[in-house]
This record gives C-alpha cells, sequence and structure tokens, in this order.
C-alpha cells in the first residue's frame, strides 16, 4: 500500500499544480560526524521513499561544512548503511563541500547587493549583541561598513589573512527580528583547520544555514525535507533563495524527528558512549546505530516496516522501543530458519539408549515453509537440555522435567526422569538420568497418552560448544533524554544491558550459520552470528530479540508496584 501523510499530501498538491514541472528532487544530507541511527532511517525511509513513489530522484548528501569533526570513515559507513536499509542515490554521492568555491561567489554577490558584511566583533560579542528571544538585538558598529570594505576584507579572510575568530560574514537582515534566526545571521567563520576532502584550500568556512539552502538549490531539490527543529529557521532560508533571486528555488518542509524510549539518538551523545567506554563501539549490539543494529539482527525489513508504521508528522512523540521489536519479531518469525540451542546447559544420559548409537532426524528448519528445507540434527544418549527445564521440585504449573516425570525432546522421544545427581559439595544438580521409550520415535506415542512438556535439546557429543550475548535496553529510563536536575544522561545507563553467557551448545548445523539473517533457537529468541567475534573454532551469537515481550512484563510488575505504593 502507497504511505500517506502530510509532506506526501504536498507533493501530490504540488504535482498537480505542476509546479517544479512535475518534478520530485529530494535529497538525505547527512553530517559526516558519526554513525547513522535509527532516526535517520527514518529521514531515510522517507526521503528515498518519496523519490521512489513519485518516479523522482534522492539524493545523498554529505553536509561537511565542518572541518573538525568529519571524517572518511563515517562517510563510507554511511554509503554502506543506506544501501544495507535497501536504496540507491542518483548518481555519485555529493558532497557539500563541492559546492565551496559556488558558495563563496554567492556570498560575495549577497556583500555587493548590499544584504551582507564582515562583522570584526568577537564571537561573545556577537552573542551579546543578539539579544534573546524576549529581547531585541542591538547592531554591530561593523554593520554599515560600506560594501567595497566588506568585499576587501572578506577576500582577504579567504586569502589567510586573518586569525581564527577575527572576524565573520553575516547576513544584513534584521536585529529586531523577534526570530533570533533572522537576526543577522553567521555566513562563514575563520578555521585555519584542514577538511577531510578539500584539504588546506579553506580556512573560512560556511555555516550549516548559509550551505544547506544553498546546496539544495544547486541540486534543483524540489522538496528540501528536515526534522522540526529547523522550523524556525525556514524564513532564513527563504531570505537566502530569495536575495539569490533562483529560479525554481527548493523551500524546506519540516517533520517531526524520531525518538525511541530507552535509548538516545543523538550522535554527540552516543560518541560519548563510544568515546568513555560505555559501549564496545558505535557497532555494539545494544547501540541505536544502524551497524548496532546490523549486528545484533536486525533486518532492514524489520526498519523499513517500523518507519511506514510510525509515519510521518509534525508533533514530536517518544515511540515505544517495543514497537521496533514487535517490528523485527513479526519479520524473523516469518523469516528466521530455526534451529536448538541450549544456553544453560544441564546434561541428561539416557540411561536405555545404545552407547554407540548415534541417529540423525531430519527437521524443517521453518515449520509452516516447506521452500525453507530441512537439516540433519542428530541424537545420542548423551544430551543436554536448558536448566531452567528442570526443577526437584516443581511448583504447579511447571510442565517441564521433573523427578519421574515424562516430557518430549522436541520431535526425538519421551524421556523419564528417573535419578537426579548432585555436586557432593554444592548439591548442585550436575545431571539427570533418564529412560526413553523407543516406541516414540518423532515425539509421538504411539498410545496417544499426553505429555504437556516439550523441550529443546543438543546432542553432547555432536553440539558446539558457544558463547551467547544477552541485551537488555541500554537505558533503564523510559526517556533518558529527560534528564533530572543533577543527573546526567548517562546515570540512566542499564547496568544489566549486556549479560555473556560463555558455556552455550549449539547444533551442529549452526557451524555453517552466517551473519545476516537470525536463526530462531526454539523457544529462546532470534539469536545472530557475531561479526566481529565469531570464529568457526569459537562461535558467538548476539540474542537479537526474546521470543515473547519480556519488557511487557517488567512493566506490569512496575505498575503493579506503583498502584500499591
Ligand atoms: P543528531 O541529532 O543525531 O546529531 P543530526 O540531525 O545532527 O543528528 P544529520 O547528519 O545532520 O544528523 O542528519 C541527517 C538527516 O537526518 C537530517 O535531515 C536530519 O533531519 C535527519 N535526522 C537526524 N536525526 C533524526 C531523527 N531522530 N529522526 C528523524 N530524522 C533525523
Ligand atoms: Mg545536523
Amino acid at each position: 500500500m502507497a504511505q500517506t501523510d502530510f509532506i506526501r499530501a504536498i507533493i501530490e498538491k504540488d504535482l498537480a499544480a505542476d509546479r517544479h514541472g512535475g518534478r520530485v528532487a529530494t535529497r538525505f544530507p547527512p553530517e559526516p560526524n558519526g554513525y547513522l541511527h535509527i532516526g535517520h532511517a527514518k529521514s531515510i525511509c522517507l526521503n528515498f521513499g518519496i523519490a521512489r513513489q513519485y518516479e523522482g530522484t534522492c539524493n545523498l548528501r554529505f553536509d561537511d561544512t565542518n572541518p573538525s569533526t568529519e571524517e572518511t570513515e563515517y562517510v563510507e559507513s554511511i554509503m554502506e548503511d543506506v544501501r544495507w536499509l535497501g536504496f540507491q542515490w542518483e548518481g555519485e554521492a555529493l558532497y557539500a563541500s563541492d559546492y565551496f568555491e559556488q558558495l563563496y561567489q554567492w556570498a560575495e554577490m549577497l556583500i555587493q547587493k548590499g544584504v551582507a558584511y564582515v562583522d570584526s566583533l568577537s564571537a561573545e560579542e556577537i552573542s551579546e549583541h543578539r539579544g534573546r528571544w524576549d529581547e531585541p538585538g542591538r547592531e554591530s558598529p561593523y554593520r554599515e561598513r560600506s560594501v567595497e570594505e566588506s568585499l576587501d576584507m572578506f577576500r582577504r579572510m579567504r586569502a589567510g589573512e586573518f586569525e581564527d575568530g577575527t572576524h565573520v560574514l553575516r547576513a544584513k537582515i534584521d536585529m529586531t527580528s523577534p526570530n533570533v534566526n533572522l537576526r543577522d545571521p553567521i555566513m562563514y567563520r575563520i578555521r585555519h583547520e584542514r577538511h577531510h576532502r578539500t584539504g588546506d584550500d579553506w580556512c573560512i568556512y560556511a555555516t550549516y544555514d548559509w550551505a544547506h539552502g544553498q546546496s539544495d538549490a544547486i541540486e534543483k531539490i524540489t522538496h528540501s525535507i528536515c526534522t522540526l527543529e529547523f522550523e524556525n529557521h525556514r524564513p532564513l532560508y527563504d531570505w537566502f533563495v530569495t536575495e539569490l533571486e533562483l529560479e525554481e528555488p527548493p523551500h524546506q518542509f519540516e517533520f517531526a524527528r524520531l525518538d525511541i524510549s530507552h535509548t538516545v539518538l543523538s550522535k554527540r551523545r552516543l560518541l560519548r558512549l563510544v568515546n568513555k567506554g560505555h559501549v564496545s563501539g558505535w557497532d555494539d549490539p545494544r547501540m541505536p546505530t544502524l551497524v548496532g543494529l546490523r549486528r545484533r539482527g536486525y533486518t532492514p525489513e524489520a526498519i523499513r516496516n517500523f518507519c511506514d508504521r510510525i509515519g510521518v508528522s509534525k508533533a514530536n512523540s517518544l515511540v515505544d522501543i517495543k514497537l521496533l521489536e514487535f517490528c523485527l519479531r513479526e519479520d524473523l518469525e516469518k523469516r528466521a530458519p530455526r534451529a536448538m540451542g541450549v544456553l544453560r546447559p544441564l546434561k541428561v544420559v539416557i540411561e536405555n539408549y545404545p552407547e554407540d548409537q548415534v541417529e540423525e532426524f531430519e527437521f524443517p528448519n521453518h515449520p509452516n515453509n516447506p521452500g525453507m528445507g530441512t537439516r540433519k540434527v542428530p541424537f545420542s544418549r548423551e544430551i543436554y537440555i536448558e536448566r531452567d527445564d528442570f526443577r526437584e521440585d516443581p511448583p504447579g504449573k511447571f510442565f517441564r522435567l521433573a523427578p519421574g516425570r515424562e516430557v518430549r525432546l522436541r520431535w526425538a522421544y519421551l524421556i523419564t526422569c528417573t535419578d537426579v545427581i548432585k555436586d557432593a559439595d554444592t548439591d548442585e544438580v550436575v545431571e539427570l538420568r533418564c529412560t526413553y521409550d523407543p516406541a516414540t520415535r518423532g515425539g509421538t506415542p504411539p498410545d496417544g497418552r499426553k505429555v504437556k512438556g516439550t523441550l529443546h535439546w543438543v546432542s553432547a557429543a555432536h553440539g558446539l560448544a558457544a558463547e551467547v550475548r544477552l541485551y537488555d535496553h541500554l537505558f533503564t529510563r523510559e526517556n533518558p533524554n529527560d534528564v533530572e536536575a543533577g543527573k546526567d544522561f548517562i546515570d540512566y545507563l542499564n547496568p544489566a544491558s549486556l549479560e555473556v553467557l560463555t558455556d552455550c551448545r549449539v547444533e551442529p548445523s549452526l557451524a555453517e550459520a552466517k551473519p545476516g539473517l537470525p536463526y530462531q533457537f526454539e523457544r529462546m529468541g532470534y539469536f545472530a552470528v557475531d561479526v566481529v567475534d565469531s570464529r568457526p573454532s569459537a562461535l558467538v551469537f548476539n540474542r537479537t530479540i526474546g521470543l515473547r515481550d519480556s519488557w511487557a512484563k517488567i512493566e506490569k510488575s512496575d505498575q503493579a508496584a506503583v498502584s500499591t505504593l
């Protein structure tokens, strides 16, 4: 079904009115100062999605006007992430830095028109003169500099004659405007810094406001879509394109940015998590970055469906992370191959099963999709089951294994627990002795007797050792951006967001497991091979997501606590 939202409604109106000659051109303009996160995915799905839907174009433009924070590493990761999400930009990737000369020429033009001037106040003085939202600004004593003098100084700024911070170029608009963005905004700053693409060619750098709309104009963007924080910048965006007297100027439209509960979506904050070692890197599977989500086992389909489902509106809100997880489960349920893995193993010896016998069962890779084929799973006298699947004194409603009780080993046999072996010192259960009923091969008793519990298992001799990493939300606080007085968002980090299990066993077919699409370990959730740390000789899996919404349970108990206060 085609998406609809207020931006698409505007586009359809523009198309009907034959504005821009029926052309639709959008762009995704990341600043290469960090890795992309799920918030960017919303913008990518919107911009590229619109281009696709209206047979238009979408550019990838690196907004690389700030030399100090930008790196080539980020440029490459951004391109990879956009492609991974399933989108391809028009032609080559573009860079605002390619427009530096044009932007400079346009700036000279505005000086010549008398609507831009070189100011020589210090940064502090400029900000002090700017006033506040409830108090008008004051004009700089340099505001009435002659065109000739401003032009000369601007050329000398470019030529490198001045130190950082000594002069700036400002647009001459209105120091008393109620919109602070129109109080003679800065267009250029002097910064003697190397740029990742233009090297030492420039020592003056354009501000976002000056570079962004003009880059849109150069690329003949029709609909420049950005987040709501820029709504107050739109009058300035329009002022620049009007003063430049462009034909068919671009227009800016704003939508609500994505925020998700229990995480932060600001590159500055994410960078802090990385630099301070709170996570292992940008690609830590707990991070909301696309590299992190990919490593965790998220699929591009799940993320695109999530973006479709949250829609596009003008009202900022916090989206519950459960919705993202729901979209993930929905996708994985259909597509993840099944397998068996035991996370906390307990050994079971089937005493009446012949010692040297090994049977190979053929199991479907997916219960409802025969097209996904089958795999062979060996069964033998000694197996591992989940420690949690056995209780010496089973409470009511515990239908799994207990002394004297019969359960089904998934698709194999029924077994009955006959003995419990414990560690003499600790009293811990270390092994179970069981018998099996050979007449129940495949897991179905011929006499139709009822067995309530079905357990997953792995043959002890054939299973592969693996490390499994379990994840929980990165922050305990629902909205870690909403920082209480005297606190820092870091204070809300979840100390239990990572649990590492080093002694797991998985079925041998997983030796060939490929990174990308997670497997469903029956009853345990979805697990993806870790692309960074897994080796054929030492498998490492990330739990992508549990099968059920464990968060809902926690929340319920929280609510229970609140209501009994
Ligand atoms: P951050 O706040 O994480 O630093 P940013 O806005 O500085 O993000 P950019 O690289 O400038 O990051 O963003 C590129 C595009 O992605 C912009 O058009 C921006 O509006 C959009 N974008 C960034 N964050 C979000 C978000 N949380 N939700 C929706 N769109 C976003
Ligand atoms: Mg930005």
